[in-house]
């Protein structure tokens, strides 16, 4: 039996999760995202067993629903926000300022003055412009070098756009120092949906050549922030939060455990599994007679939640109330008129044979980069409707 058929047997003999039962208990007149906040804070509870002395950071912009951030607030959690407006969402969910990190390597000059005055200190940054704005808006600061780091594995790469160069690093901490900035270490993101803790290992690698180079140029390092990457089971069934994260700390205590601070910034890791989207088939059709795939067009789709197809990236596991019926390929897609709002057609996806209009599909680990990922009203598509149970 592989990992994966192993997966699904455990899941058929378990019993329904909170927010499946909620679904399979309620009609919904529109998409709706259903998520068990007791889910995430037993995940939250798994993550901090795995992870040891590394302190949790919830990266906000996996799903900034105030009833999470103030479950995790009551759990003890650090939050790693992006701007003004995620700050003002942690505050209000009962933060301190010292629970938040300034995360986004890319601020506006009145958000950093803005964290400032409420008294947040830890800002990261990557380039020289950005080490400028924050010695100005917020004097003193401490600031945390985020560097690119190569190979990644990850499902859902989050490389090139953020973090300095190697051959940078140094320059760059000294000029931090020159402007009376604290330098206090490194952080580094190995790539969202990370799914092996293996994978982590070239990039620890080359965080910490860049962390030895620093201590013996001065610079009295003595935070490292692993970011996030900490994976969630969509189509195939993920190792646990505890044992994934206490392998990764394992790797980061071998090359950082003089460290005197380690921090995670776990988002999809600690919310996705928690949450589903109960959604509904509009359309079954075929576009020739021998067509050997059914299109199958959902209620949701890529402007309504699920962005996190884009090249199929993620494959979200979808289950019917058909399940035991025969299964055949088709192209799931979207509900909007555009021609990208298409789920997955390279690899065309096994929905039973029997699905048609006004049927209920689950869309499942969709608590991580949904909510917040839909538009506005594209085609007049309501945003996803959020239930937090
Ligand atoms: C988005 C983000 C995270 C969260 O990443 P996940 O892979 O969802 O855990 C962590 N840190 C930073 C700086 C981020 O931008």
């Amino acid at each position: 039996m592989n990992a994966n058929v192993a997966g699904q047997a455990a899941r058929a003999t378990k019993p329904l999760s909170r927010h499946l039962a909620y679904i399979a208990q309620n009609r919904f007149a529109r998409p709706t995202l259903v998520v068990d906040l007791d889910a995430v804070a037993a995940q939250y509870r798994a993550l901090e067993a795995g992870l040891g002395r590394a302190r949790i950071h919830y990266a906000v912009k996996a799903n900034p629903e105030a009833a999470i951030l103030k479950r995790l607030v009551a759990l003890g959690a650090h939050f790693d926000a992006a701007g003004r407006a995620e700050i003002d969402m942690c505050l209000a969910a009962g933060a301190t300022a010292a629970q938040i990190s300034f995360g986004n390597t890319i601020k506006r000059p009145a958000d950093i003055a803005y964290a400032h005055a409420c008294g947040i200190t830890h800002f990261a940054f990557d380039a020289s412009e950005e080490l400028e704005k924050i010695a100005t808006h917020a004097p003193g600061a401490e600031v945390c070098l985020r560097i690119i780091v190569e190979n990644c594995e990850a499902d859902w790469p989050l490389s090139r756009k953020f973090g300095c160069a190697p051959e940078d690093a140094l320059r760059l901490m000294d000029q931090a120092r020159g402007l009376g900035l604290v330098v206090n270490g490194l952080s580094f993101h190995v790539g969202s949906q990370t799914r092996e803790p293996d994978m982590w290992v070239p990039v620890l690698d080359q965080a910490a050549a860049i962390w030895r180079q620093a201590r013996e140029a001065g610079h009295a390092l003595r935070l490292v922030n692993i970011g996030g990457g900490f994976p969630a089971s969509y189509d195939q069934q993920m190792q646990g939060a505890e044992a994934y994260a206490r392998e990764v700390m394992k790797q980061v205590e071998a090359r950082f455990g003089e460290a005197a601070e380690i921090m995670a910034e776990p988002g999809r890791g600690l919310v996705a599994e928690a949450g589903a989207i109960a959604a509904e088939v509009l359309l079954v059709s075929k576009k020739h007679e021998n067509d050997l795939h059914r299109w199958v067009y959902l209620d949701v789709g890529k402007f309504s939640g699920l962005a996190e197809t884009m090249d199929e990236a993620i494959r979200y596991r979808i289950t019917t109330d058909r399940d035991h019926e025969a299964k055949g390929p088709c192209v799931v897609a979207g509900p909007s008129c555009d021609s990208v709002d298409v789920l997955y057609e390279k690899q065309p996806y096994q929905l039973p044979t029997g699905l048609k209009a006004g049927d209920r599909v689950v869309i499942h680990s969709c608590g991580a980069y949904t909510s917040t990922y839909a538009s506005i009203g594209f085609n007049g598509f309501p945003p996803l409707d959020v239930i937090v149970i």
